[in-house]
């Protein structure tokens, strides 16, 4: 086993401030899912609203999928690590999101989509994550970008594999990059004694979750299926990641600059105040949200 670490070495890595178990639920037309950031989460994780992790190989769980249902104010940023999902929404866009790739979607003012599995056995496994807009963005036309796995950038080092999906890490840019919320979506691949040191401004909001192996997040041990909420100490300039274990562990580490404004959400609309709500309502009822 070899350690490998990697420049910029910090100073002081963030703690994990808390260590989170996801709520088991379901959503769509019955698909089993579990909501990793939830709704009491949403101003601590600003930019972020909501994450999702699914993963299954029992039909059953995923297999009515999310038929039409509408967005407003937000972007989805769908990942597949495994399996195939349709989309397709009111704009006209379809497209086949598959096997590493990533789907990301802007509601903006308004869209109908759906997302249906096109697979009838073996394993779906994924993640859907929730970004906020700023006021200013939520009523712009809705916008969509489908992302081979092919079309992530990776950075490598020995034992580390970094699929770079927003932001940027080193001298490699995300697929992804957004002005007023600076999201880093990262998914790190750490071999057996793996270290990898990433920087991160104090003020952005950032959590990992486990999803293979046990990973350790500055001393705490995060192990699979769990969020590990990071502080926000002035002092601290990123984090350290490191697998102590005896299998790859991998992990997303989300990362973004707060907006901080006014939360809204009902369901699907996630808006800025009441009445912004009310009329995205209006909107749908009325066929005038897409
Ligand atoms: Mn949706």
């Amino acid at each position: 086993m070899t350690d490998t670490v990697v420049a910029p070495t910090l100073r002081q890595p963030r703690r994990v401030e808390r260590l989170v178990t996801g709520q088991a639920t379901s959503d769509g037309a019955g698909v089993k899912l579990t909501r990793v950031l939830t709704h009491d989460l949403q101003f601590r994780l600003d930019p972020f609203l909501m994450l999702d992790a699914f993963g299954s190989d029992q039909p059953d769980d995923y297999i009515a999928g999310f038929p039409d249902h509408p967005h407003r104010g937000f972007e989805t940023v769908t990942y597949m690590i495994a399996g195939r999902m349709r989309h397709r929404d009111s704009a006209g866009n379809e497209g086949l999101l598959q096997n590493g790739g990533v789907q990301w979607m802007t509601a903006g003012r308004g869209l109908i989509h759906s997302e249906l599995p096109e697979q009838e056995e073996g394993v779906m496994e994924g993640f859907q994550l929730w970004l906020n807009l700023p006021a200013k963005s939520k009523m712009l036309p809705a916008a969509y970008r489908d992302i081979p796995s092919a079309e992530i950038p990776e950075w490598h080092t020995e034992g580390v594999t970094v699929r770079v999906i927003a932001g940027a890490l080193g001298e490699v840019a995300g697929a992804v990059q957004r002005p007023d919320t600076l999201p880093l979506y990262l998914d790190i691949h750490l071999a057996p004694g793996a270290t990898l040191a990433v920087p991160l401004p104090a003020g952005h909001n950032a959590f990992t979750t486990t999803y293979r192996g046990e990973v350790l997040v500055g001393d705490t041990a995060v192990p699979v299926k769990r969020m590990a909420i990071l502080a926000n100490d002035a002092s601290a300039d990123g984090v350290l990641l490191r697998n102590a274990g005896t299998v790859e562990a991998r992990t997303l580490l989300i990362a973004g600059q707060p907006l901080r404004e006014p939360i809204v959400q009902y369901g699907p609309f996630v808006m800025n105040s009441k009445a912004e709500i009310m009329q995205a309502m209006t909107d749908f009822r009325d066929g005038r949200l897409a």
